[in-house]
């Protein structure tokens, strides 16, 4: 069986014990949920609920958008707080177990914030960032050595005595669901690939995930507004530094322009780093008071300390996001080329 070294027996009999002992459970993730949010929580919650006869149900702080929410298995009980922010306040206070996947803290979790920091249940962290805020759990997976929550989610179900790593006896929905959130955190065997990676991948396979399904179902059910809105975000929009700094801007009028859904520009942030001289890409994503900010970068330059730095965000070393804020960071949207110009010249030259 393959050894993740974060993943310890003493642990996982600990986490064995809280699942018998428990009835309710909310698995939680972070805000702007993403594949590997989603398939982490679905793949969790499947497990509980099929396998350990569990009142298992995700708790996620926003409704996904419509490009990730196929990934959601049919029948499995989602809540999202925007939509039904009593029923998540119920359901996580009478919850006598609760996970948190795919992000370090409850601080990405928005308004599922204070809920889950009043519950007294037992606190589970499941998850690949860096600086995990461990103090508020009682028990913690984390390396940000492996490519997604999914993955490492993968590593500790089979480590429990009822899978004994044989994958073929995961719920085939957890199955499913697991192979999907790595796909999409890794960009499709793109990035934050490990040598685990693939063993993972494999033994879901060999369990019966068909692939080219989730590969449709995630990457060839787009709309065509998407398709023509990268086409000319990156044909009008893009700007790039001499430093070697991308960018493209989403502004309100671009999305109303194409019709664009939240999430529609997923995946848009990778595509200036083929280009030879690009060094750091950054989307940014006009909302209410501020931007939302998209960073990748290539090996050697932090995406990770630059949204740390200039942000207040996190993520990846070469992966990561934060915000923008006017008039805070900068004293109107219209200045934000002005202030990514001096980053660049700042960070990059
Ligand atoms: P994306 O660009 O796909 O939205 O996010 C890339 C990575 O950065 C993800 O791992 C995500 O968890 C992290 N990230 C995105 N936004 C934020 C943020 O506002 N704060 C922190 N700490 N991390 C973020
Ligand atoms: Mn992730």
């Amino acid at each position: 069986m393959t050894v993740i070294r974060c993943i310890h027996t003493e642990d996982i009999c600990r986490l064995d014990a809280l699942i018998r002992g428990c009835r309710t459970v909310t698995v939680a993730a972070h805000t702007h949920p993403d594949g590997d949010a989603l398939g982490s929580t679905a793949a969790l919650v499947c497990y509980l609920r099929n396998l350990r006869g569990k009142d298992a149900a995700a708790v996620l702080p926003d409704t996904p958008s419509s490009t990730v929410r196929p990934i959601i298995p049919e029948g499995v009980p989602f809540l999202f707080f925007d939509a039904q922010p009593d029923a998540c306040r119920r359901r996580i206070a009478g919850s006598d177990l609760v996970f948190l996947l795919d992000c370090n803290g409850f601080s990405r979790t928005e308004g599922l914030q204070e809920s889950l920091g009043a519950s007294p249940a037992p606190k589970v962290l499941i998850d690949h960032h860096l600086h995990p805020d461990a103090g508020r759990f009682d028990l913690v997976f984390s390396t940000p050595e492996i490519s997604s929550a999914s993955e490492l989610l993968y590593y500790v179900l089979v480590a429990l005595p009822d899978i004994c790593g044989d994958a073929r006896r995961l719920p085939p929905e957890s199955a499913r669901a697991l192979l999907t959130g790595m796909t999409t955190d890794t960009n499709n065997f793109a990035n934050s690939v490990y040598p685990s990676t693939f063993r993972m991948a494999s033994d879901l396979l060999e369990a019966g995930v068909d692939r080219d399904d989730v590969l449709s179902t995630l990457y060839n059910q787009y709309r065509e507004n998407r398709v023509r809105a990268m086409g000319y975000l990156q044909h009008e929009n893009l700007r790039i530094t001499p430093e070697g700094l991308a960018y493209m801007i989403v502004t309100r009028a671009v999305r109303e322009r194409f019709g664009l859904e939240d999430g529609e520009t997923e995946g848009l942030v990778n595509v200036p780093l083929s280009i030879g001289r690009v060094k750091m890409s950054i989307l940014l994503k006009e909302e209410q008071d501020h931007f939302r900010v998209s960073i990748r970068s290539k090996k050697g330059w932090s995406a990770q300390q630059l949204a740390a730095s200039r942000f207040h965000g996190g993520g990846h070393e070469n992966a990561s996001g934060g915000k923008l804020f006017w008039p805070a960071d900068i004293p109107a949207p219209e200045d934000a080329p002005a202030f990514l110009e001096h980053i660049s010249r700042e960070c990059l030259s």
